[in-house]
């Protein structure tokens, strides 16, 4: 085997390590490891057909050859997306910078300090500009965030209402196409009836529950919604805004008239385009709203000694807890976006965020002027950015868009024949000199350059915004670069990501994302294409998506894929709607039951509510496994009903269980489909896949198996892939003249980051995935191996061993020294380590999943800290330290209290902040102790500006 491959990089364990770990575990060879941890029935016959492994250098050359495919014309098509310039201050420092891309989702504040600041920001910043009291830290796209809006708002309804079943939801016509197919999407299973209709002359039934307008609207226009708005209220109804975050620095904000909801997409804050994604939503709402907010909200708190800080609020109101009863699905978001977003609001301030918007402005209504001038009609009277214009008779669609092509622009083409034009932050001089030569050689009339940009004010005074926003410190200090970076790092120092040490997060797979694998999302041929471009101008994407496509049904063992999902739970929503359409199609779609075991992720629960389904729980035995009696049962009692099973394998407990193909056999026997959640893929690739098992379809977390970094909580990709008999209900797009199952903003997702994914297959080749999942099985059993004696590991498989991560016992600690996993969970941020999985599946106890990316000596290093932090439980236990005043309970131990000069601990600053030698080396300084976690929930302060005074 050679050492420089690119496989043998991104695994972390070596020829002579195998021996080593081989003999801890107790087994002669990885093959009988592997064989005694999967069963012989389900394991792969053949090897997976794929390319060879590509060397690094073979793949950059390949990638740029792809991205050289990709036709970059100037976009003015808008509709949801624009170009914008990411400061190259952002993109070098947060968007290139594995501290900011490789961290988790900020459960764990105290080492979290950095990002959760940053998502703070921007969460003022929606607040700020949407004049919102509440906004999240983001959701998946502007038209997901739509539908999220509709489920909010139906269950918000008064009893009155309930009782009455009012179940319409209006939409106003002029919403963008993608958003409206998404709300499609989500409405039907709920049993929501959308009406499409003018807000002009809508009226307000008593079936109406909630309204959806948007600002400006799909032809550009800037509405006055106050009187609808008042009379929604006046009925009863809700009022969700889909608002252009950069247009609200010069529009009369939705808050300030009355909107209930509001959310949009942040794209144009400086992310890229990226052919449709990824970029983060953003939702605000009222306060009295909190509880029935998707997604996660920071809030400031606390620490233990009153310090400042911040955290993620209302924490309890995730899926993990609430399940069923949760009110979205929402999980993984679009954090490393959404911090950018933020960045370029602090980079910008105000004053910055104005001068963009007012240049994007009067280039709009010069434009607008220009081509009235022209003899073209400007159909919509007000706008910010965007024009709708419709031709004058000697002109045809074919001759502009020709003529446009011919200059390597592209312009929206409305189906009616108009024309839109969508003015962006990147529109200079003579793009807008250019624009229009363009409609002039149409018209067959000359025009003139300008020489500059007359300033505007054409908006309508009413609708002009009067109030300020950004006006918190933070958006006013840092303008100039240096600031900026200084900034950047300042927060960067703050938090621990796989840059710092292993992240052994069980079920959310922290593998390496190789530097090979990020450097090509920063070429422009993949950054600055907006998603409905004519497909010859996106061959390079074309061709990568139809590459990942079949890497991936080779790997799944699946006919079809969709990469339109933007997140785990987003992709089993897609599945669940998947299985709906296909049953209806057979005359068996009254089907709503989904069996989910016991110790599933609470995302598959909330996933079965949003798809329209109920969740019927099976039980697990004693040894962690699905109870097969139990679920045969429930499966049999309801055989009429059942729709479907969703089963995650190895199960979430860690195990690989024996049974699987014969629960999939009685499910089948049932009528029901089988869905793969498949996040736990690291342990099948290239030994096993969900078709051989006997599943129809399966998501993927290309953010945990795929080597796509986790960003802080997003971006996220959750493909579908499914069998023959369900391609016909795979979604479509708008775009495509289909919309059937549409369940993202964009065509593909968000296709910016499928190089990632693709870099890495393309580079592991077969062997170099088959190894990976084996070695990361090794280090799984391997930690287990040298946790078990102390600890103990809650279960194993059949044969003894675990699969690729496995869950340690905490629980009998807590009795007999009163100290917690949570506490555990803290002190390891004294050596420098993230806590694994915290509490799931099983209460009390810690999930790791090493990965296969990490070394012998890391997993040594690791073990080290655990069994030190094991001394320190024993100290406790036998009275050689108090059980009040221990290093445990007490931890972390932030900077500020170690060289503080008041020191009342009983045991030594060394022992708090040097717990073992090689913790010198590279240690983690903590900025905050302890963070109160009841106190940000009881008083939520979701932006800058709130204080507990
Ligand atoms: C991570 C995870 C999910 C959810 O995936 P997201 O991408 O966060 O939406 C679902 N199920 C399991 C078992 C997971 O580990």
């Amino acid at each position: 085997m050679r050492t420089t491959t690119f496989a043998n990089r991104h695994i972390g364990i070596g020829e002579k390590d195998l021996a080593v770990m081989l003999e801890k575990i107790g087994v002669e060879s990885l093959d009988e490891l592997v064989n005694k941890t999967i069963p012989a029935n389900i394991r792969l016959k053949e090897k997976l057909k794929l390319e060879p492994a590509m060397t690094e250098r073979e793949f950059s050359e390949h990638i740029a050859w792809l991205a050289s495919k990709n036709k970059i014309y100037k976009s003015y098509i808008g509709a949801g997306w624009y170009d914008t310039v990411t400061p190259a201050v952002i993109q070098r420092n947060v968007f290139e910078n594995p501290v900011w891309y490789t961290s988790y989702t900020p459960y764990q504040a105290e080492i979290s300090q950095g990002r959760l600041e940053a998502l703070l920001n921007f969460q003022t910043v929606v607040c700020d500009l949407t004049a919102m009291p509440l906004s999240n830290c983001s959701l998946l796209d502007e038209a997901t965030a739509a539908a999220e809006a509709a489920t909010m708002m139906f269950g918000l309804r008064s009893r009155a209402q309930q009782k009455a079943n009012a179940n319409t939801l209006f939409v106003d016509e002029e919403i963008f196409p993608q958003v409206l197919a998404v709300i499609r999407t989500r409405a039907v299973p709920q049993g929501i009836n959308v009406k499409i209709g003018s807000y002009k002359t809508a009226a307000f039934t008593p079936d109406i529950f909630g309204c959806i307008i948007q600002y400006p609207n799909n032809s550009g226009s800037v509405e006055d919604y106050r009187a609808f708005t008042e009379q929604a209220h006046a009925a009863g109804c809700k009022v969700a805004v889909g608002a252009d975050i950069l247009s609200l620095a010069l529009l009369t904000p939705p808050g300030e008239w009355g909107a209930d909801i509001v959310y949009g997409s942040t794209q144009r804050l400086g992310i890229p385009m990226f052919y449709g994604g990824p970029s983060a939503a953003y939702f605000a709402t009222r306060d009295e709203y909190k509880r029935n907010m998707p997604g996660r909200i920071i809030g400031l708190s606390k620490d233990k000694y009153g310090h400042i800080c911040y955290r993620m609020a209302l924490q309890t109101r995730e899926q993990h807890i609430k399940r069923e009863r949760a009110t979205s699905n929402i999980c993984t978001a679009q954090a490393l976006l959404a911090t950018m977003a933020g960045f370029y609001a602090v980079y910008h301030g105000a004053e910055g965020i104005r001068e963009i918007a007012g240049k994007i402005h009067a280039n709009a209504s010069w434009l607008a002027t220009q081509l009235a001038g022209l003899g073209y009609a400007i159909k919509n009277e007000t706008f910010f950015d965007t024009l709708r214009i419709g031709l004058p008779e000697q002109v045809t669609v074919q001759k502009l868009r020709t003529i446009a092509l011919s200059k390597n622009i592209n312009l929206r083409y409305f189906g009616n024949g108009d024309i839109g034009v969508s003015i962006d932050e990147t529109t200079t001089l003579a793009d807008s000199n250019l624009l229009v030569t363009v409609f002039g050689i149409a018209a067959e009339k000359s025009t003139h350059d300008a020489a500059e940009i007359p300033d505007s004010a054409s908006i309508p005074e009413g609708l002009r915004r009067q109030s300020s926003f950004l006006t918190h410190d933070i958006f006013k200090k840092y303008h100039t670069e240096t600031e900026m970076m200084r900034y950047i790092k300042r927060l960067e120092r703050k938090d621990i990501s796989l840059a710092h040490s292993m992240i052994s997060l069980g079920s959310c797979t922290m593998k390496l994302n190789a530097a090979a694998e990020m450097l090509p999302l920063s070429n422009a041929a993949w950054m600055n294409i907006h998603p409905l471009v004519p497909e010859d101008q996106a061959e390079g994407y074309q061709i990568l998506i139809k590459n990942l496509s079949a890497q991936l049904e080779t790997i799944t063992g699946f006919a079809g894929v969709t990469l339109q999902p933007n997140s785990g739970a987003a992709g089993e929503y897609t599945g669940l709607r998947i299985i709906r359409s296909y049953l209806e199609s057979i005359g068996e779609g009254h089907r709503h039951l989904v069996l989910i075991p016991a110790s599933a992720h609470g995302t598959n629960p909330a996933s079965a509510v949003q798809a329209g389904y109920e969740p019927l729980t099976c039980a697990c035995d004693e040894h962690g496994n699905v109870d097969i009696e139990d679920l045969k049962a429930k499966a049999e009692a309801n055989k009429e009903n059942l729709a479907a099973l969703m089963i995650t394998y190895p199960s979430t407990h860690g195990i690989f269980e024996e049974d699987i193909a014969e629960i999939c056999r009685i499910i089948h026997r049932c009528g029901a489909q089988v869905y793969m959640d498949g996040a736990n893929m690291n342990a099948q690739v290239g030994l096993t896949n969900p078709a051989t098992i006997g599943a129809d379809l399966c998501h993927l977390n290309l953010h945990k198996t795929f080597a796509s970094p986790h960003g802080g909580g997003g971006p996220g990709v959750g493909p579908v892939c499914v069998s023959e008999h369900l391609l016909p209900f795979l979604p479509g797009h708008v775009s495509f003249g289909n919309e059937q199952n549409e369940v993202s903003a964009a065509p593909y997702g968000s296709a910016g980051i499928l190089p990632i994914t693709y870099a890495y297959i393309c580079m592991m080749g077969e062997e170099g995935l088959r190894h990976a999942t084996e070695a990361a099985i090794l280090n799984a059993n391997y930690l287990a191996a040298c946790l078990k004696d102390t600890y103990g590991i809650v279960y194993r498989g059949s044969k003894g061993f675990v699969g690729h991560e496995m869950i340690l016992e905490c629980r009998k600690i807590h009795e007999e020294s009163g100290i917690s996993e949570n506490d555990i969970s803290k002190r390891l941020m004294d050596f420098g380590y993230h806590a694994p999985t915290l509490s799931f599946p099983v209460h009390g106890t810690l999930m790791i999943e090493p990965t296969e990316s990490e070394s012998l000596a890391e997993l040594d290093r690791f073990v080290n800290a655990m069994l030190t932090i094991w001394d320190e439980i024993e100290e406790i236990k036998n009275g050689d330290a108090s059980k009040e005043d221990n290093v445990l309970l007490n931890a972390p131990h932030p900077e500020y209290e170690v060289v503080g000069n008041k020191w009342q601990h009983m045991y030594s600053r060394e022992k708090a902040a040097y717990p073992t030698e090689d913790v010198r080396e590279n240690k983690f300084w903590i900025n905050v102790a302890r963070i109160d976690n009841t106190l940000g929930d009881r008083k939520l302060l979701p932006t800058r500006y709130g204080s507990f005074d």
